[in-house]
């Protein structure tokens, strides 16, 4: 599904700009060339592809972020707005008494979207009612028929007239106390002048309210020249996209969308009555992007980041006590996983990858540390070298851990302060000011 497909090609290049450690030119341009490659996958048309890219790089670098706005979020924000003008906003269909007209081709899923929308109406309240003006298909008729009968909504249709105008004339003085009226037009396989004269027949008749258009999702770039002419005939007030549940190339009918200036009206996902949805250009992108783990992931890396910038000052200050490690090591626990964290943080910020067993160890090392941590007092915390051999033996009591992990937790600690005081030594004032302007860019 295009959905998927998509979506999971745009995440990832979201999830860079998510977890980048600067965003600069390169990062913008880098992550632009995987959003292309992904819209070009899913077959929308090329020049769409680079209007959104121009658009996109131009604003990210110029504009500046919105008050409380970072810059990762800034960016990823703009992604998602063009993303949705590329889509363009839902068509607005009132909910209110109106006359629809559906056209398409053949094979296109307008008789079954006949009776989807049909359904959609019903559940709101709507008294609903599908007359069928397709008198071309010889099995419409029973189709739609069925189709009705079992959703419970009236169906009009006149077996053997071929004259489909005088059928949907006849079909709207039978509905008239109907409050929604479907009428479902006979399609070709492919666009004829006798198609285009029909449903301008039937839409002299009808006068619709609504002229939708249905198109099959896995047309690519055929379904531009289709909207087109379609267009072009009945002045189509908005498109519904059928079976986006089957293709990854859904990107071909969202572009003949946005080139005819049309809107999508409604989605069909699937085959059953209730598989058609109303198209909400901002829940569509933001549930293809999975916009709600993206928010998270920029959360973390945020927090995760403002934890180093904790730890470089306290640097500064000189001093790295037990109760700063285990701060960090409570702020990591908190935020989650740690390979999750780690996976987040920008790798030039940590400087080393670990490998699945190191995670692991690491994890669990920390996990120690901690219980023998809770059995230290605040003054041990504060200055471990005051831990004396007596002392140790009274930890390793409080905590169930052997004396040596009490040991190895000091040595550890040690060593840590020792290589962060070697760092300080190589660094003036103004290098360390820098470092933390790069974790917090
Ligand atoms: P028509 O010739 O345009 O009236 O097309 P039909 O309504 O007969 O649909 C053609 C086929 O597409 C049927 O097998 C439908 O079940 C199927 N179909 C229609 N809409 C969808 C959809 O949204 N998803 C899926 N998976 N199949 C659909």
């Amino acid at each position: 599904m295009v959905l998927d497909n998509l979506g999971g090609s745009l995440r990832n290049a979201l999830k860079k700009i998510a977890s980048a450690n600067k965003i600069d030119k390169a990062l913008v341009d880098e992550a632009v060339r995987e959003i292309q490659r992904a819209l070009l996958q899913a077959d929308v048309n090329v020049k769409l592809v680079m209007q959104l890219s121009n658009t996109i790089k131009s604003r990210a670098l110029d504009e500046k972020p919105a008050p409380g706005m970072n810059p990762r979020e800034h960016v990823i924000n703009i992604v998602y707005q063009e993303l949705i003008n590329l889509v363009g906003r839902g068509a607005d269909i009132p909910l209110k008494k109106q006359n629809i007209m559906l056209v398409g081709l053949q094979g296109s899923g307008k008789t079954t979207t006949a009776a989807k929308l049909a359904t959609f109406f019903q559940r709101k309240g709507l008294r609903t009612a599908v007359i069928c003006a397709d008198t071309f298909r010889a099995g419409a008729y029973d189709q739609l028929k069925a189709l009705c009968e079992k959703q419970g909504i009236f169906f009009y249709g006149e077996k053997g007239n071929t004259d489909a105008p005088a059928v949907a004339r006849n079909g709207l003085e039978a509905t008239k106390k109907y409050d929604i009226r479907i009428v479902d037009t006979a399609g070709r396989h492919a666009l004829e002048g006798d198609l285009i004269q029909e449903m301008k027949d039937i839409h002299a008749v009808v006068n619709a309210d609504q002229k939708l258009l249905v198109m099959d999702a896995a047309l690519g770039q055929q379904a531009s020249e289709q909207a087109k002419a379609f267009n072009e005939a009945v002045n189509i007030t908005g498109v519904i996209i059928t079976k986006l549940d089957g293709t990854a190339k859904g990107g071909g009918a969202l572009s003949a969308v946005a080139e005819t200036k049309t809107s999508v009206a409604f989605i069909g996902v699937g085959e059953t009555p209730a598989d058609l949805e109303r198209f909400e250009a901002d829940r569509f992108i933001s549930r293809m992007l999975g916009m709600g783990d993206i928010k998270t992931l920029i959360e973390r890396a945020q927090e995760v980041q403002t934890e180093q910038e904790v730890d470089v000052e306290s640097l500064m200050r000189g001093k790295f006590t037990l109760k700063d490690m285990y701060q960090q090591m409570e702020a990591m626990n908190k935020l989650g996983p740690l390979k999750q964290i780690m996976q987040m943080l920008p790798m030039g910020g940590l400087g080393f990858e670990l490998s699945d067993k190191e995670y692991q160890m690491t994890k669990d090392r920390l996990d120690k540390y901690r219980v023998v941590m809770d059995s230290m007092t605040a003054a041990e915390l504060d200055d471990p070298k005051i831990i004396t051999a007596s002392r140790i033996k009274r930890i390793s009591q409080g905590s169930g851990a052997s004396p040596d992990l009490v040991r190895e937790l000091l040595k550890s600690h040690q060593a840590m302060q020792k290589a962060l005081k070697g760092m300080r030594g190589g660094m003036g004032k103004m290098n360390m000011k820098r470092m933390m302007k790069r974790f917090n860019p």
